[in-house]
């Protein structure tokens, strides 16, 4: 078995782990969240309710 754990983040915004992902290869270090999603809603402090 080769399977290499893939590195792992929690996402600034909701807060969870996320896994490694092909297209981060170069910008992994500076990912923070985990989906676009997050990182449009990061500009929204509070959801609104
Ligand atoms: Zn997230």
């Amino acid at each position: 078995m080769g399977n290499r754990p893939l590195p792992s983040k929690l996402c600034a915004l909701c807060g969870r782990p996320f896994d490694w992902r092909r297209k981060w290869a170069r910008d992994w270090e500076q990912v923070r969240y985990c989906s676009e999603r997050c990182r449009r809603n990061r500009s929204r402090r509070r959801p609104g309710r």
